[in-house]
């Protein structure tokens, strides 16, 4: 088999064989095929897209790139939550301790900064000496012992994601529904959950905007997870502005501990406690919603949460000090206030353009090779619907390379929109659709 026609083939609208797809991945994690025929490929799947069984094909030969996790010992079924990618979701830093306080193995592998959106890993590493390159052996341990493990691609586990992923990330390639699906899916079934609630975004901020096109992915996921042994639902959340009032590393990190500590902006806990509710009720801890999110609000009150969070912070190696008191955390050079410059009523914040900016200020990477400042990004004030007066604080950014302030004004005078009319405000919903293990589509019931 020859790389080139292969690419050739895709190109054309063709589909791949299972050993075609095989040997484009084998030949790829060996180095045999350079990066710049794989961009190739990448961008014709890109076009092209790919069927029902080269997704499988796909998914299948990322996982065989390295070596699959058995957790079938643990006495309660692992369950771990993936998102598609958004700004200010800083989600799963409240939900895996959270989760895992309720009793919940919680196997969490995740990835670091794709594009605009934001990753785990990045902000896991913000807190100083935060190890997430363990090995197998480690996570395994970790989960054994204090129930939850917070990781990033390992050599060990799916390569073929690790090296796509940096790719993707390069050749304007992420945006792809059979590459989103066999990144995260490969990952999913390596790491040994046995369940996976996943929140698919869809909005401005998303990788794939329109609601069909989310829930076309979600069913996808689903279809993955069920072929592979891995129960799967998903959340259909609005991804149209930043999730949570921060968008970069630290920032997001302190926010989460904030939550964790019982303060969390409205639409950031409804998300968390909808995802781990979903999850508590798929290992079995809880039979229904309802108590499910009971028990962990009460996780959340009583500190439990937070307890597990610190737990998790100090057998990774992490400075605690900084979750006691988030204010040691030395703080960006420069800040800069955005103000309104008329009253009215915030009726945009394009979620895609802030993660942009926010990558501009220093908290992601245009090349893989960029370093990441974790202090950088901004932190919002107002968010779509809340009223402002004229000079009003909207935002505060944070960074700390010279950037110039009338540059920055332009940037978020085209991401942020204020009307005098408040009428044309119509809030959207936050939690959109629901898909069972089935794939059938319904109206989350979130009582
Ligand atoms: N998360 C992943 O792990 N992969 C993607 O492609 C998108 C989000």
């Amino acid at each position: 088999m020859q790389a080139k026609l292969l690419i050739e083939k895709k190109r054309n609208g063709e589909s791949l064989s299972n050993e075609e797809i095989n040997f484009l991945i084998e030949n790829f994690v060996s180095g045999d095929i350079p990066d710049y025929q794989f961009s190739a490929l990448l961008m014709a799947i890109y076009f092209r897209g790919m069927n029902k069984s080269e997704i499988f094909a796909l998914t299948e030969a990322m996982l065989n790139s390295g070596k699959r996790v058995n957790l079938r010992h643990l006495p309660v079924p692992p369950i771990d939550k993936h998102s598609t990618g958004g700004v200010g979701d800083k989600v799963s830093l409240i939900l895996a301790p959270l989760v895992a306080a309720a009793g919940v193995p919680v196997p969490m592998m995740s990835g670091r900064g794709l594009g605009h959106s934001g990753g785990t890993l990045d902000k896991l590493e913000s807190i100083p000496n935060f190890r997430t390159a363990l090995s197998l052996d480690e996570f395994v341990e970790e989960l054994e012992k204090i129930n939850v493990a917070m990781i990033g691609q390992t050599d060990e586990i799916v390569p073929a994601d690790r090296k796509i992923y940096a790719l993707r990330d390069s050749t304007a390639t992420v945006q792809s529904l059979p590459l989103i699906v066999s990144s995260i899916m490969s990952k999913k079934i390596a790491e040994g959950a046995q369940g996976l609630v996943l929140d698919v975004k869809t909005g401005r901020g998303a990788f794939l905007s329109e609601l069909d096109e989310s829930l076309e992915l979600a069913i996808n996921l689903i279809s993955v997870g069920k072929k592979f042994g891995v129960r799967t639902t998903a959340y259909v959340t609005a991804m149209d502005q930043p999730l949570g009032n921060a968008v970069g590393n630290w920032l997001e990190t302190k926010e989460a501990i904030d939550a964790l500590k019982g303060d969390s902006p409205a639409d950031l806990l409804e998300v968390t406690l909808t995802l781990s509710a979903e999850m508590v009720v798929l290992a079995g801890i809880e039979s229904n919603f309802q108590s499910a999110k009971k028990k962990l609000i009460q996780l959340l009150e009583s500190g439990k949460a937070l307890e597990k969070f610190i737990e998790l912070t100090a057998y990774q190696g992490g400075d605690v000090s900084v979750i006691e008191k988030p204010e040691k955390y030395p703080a960006s050079k420069h800040r800069y206030a955005y103000r309104s410059q008329k009253k009215g009523v915030i009726t945009k914040i394009d979620a895609y353009k802030i993660g942009m900016l926010s990558n501009q200020l220093g908290a992601g990477r245009n090349k893989v090779t960029d370093i990441i400042d974790p202090t950088a990004g901004i932190v919002f004030f107002k968010k779509e619907g809340d009223e402002v007066g004229k000079n009003d604080a909207i935002a505060e950014l944070h960074y700390s390379k010279q950037m110039d302030e009338s540059f920055l004004q332009r940037l978020m005078d085209d991401a942020i929109e204020v009307a005098e009319d408040e009428q044309r405000f119509e809030a959207k919903k936050l939690i959109i659709k629901y898909v069972s293990e089935n794939g059938e589509i319904a109206e989350p019931d979130l009582s």
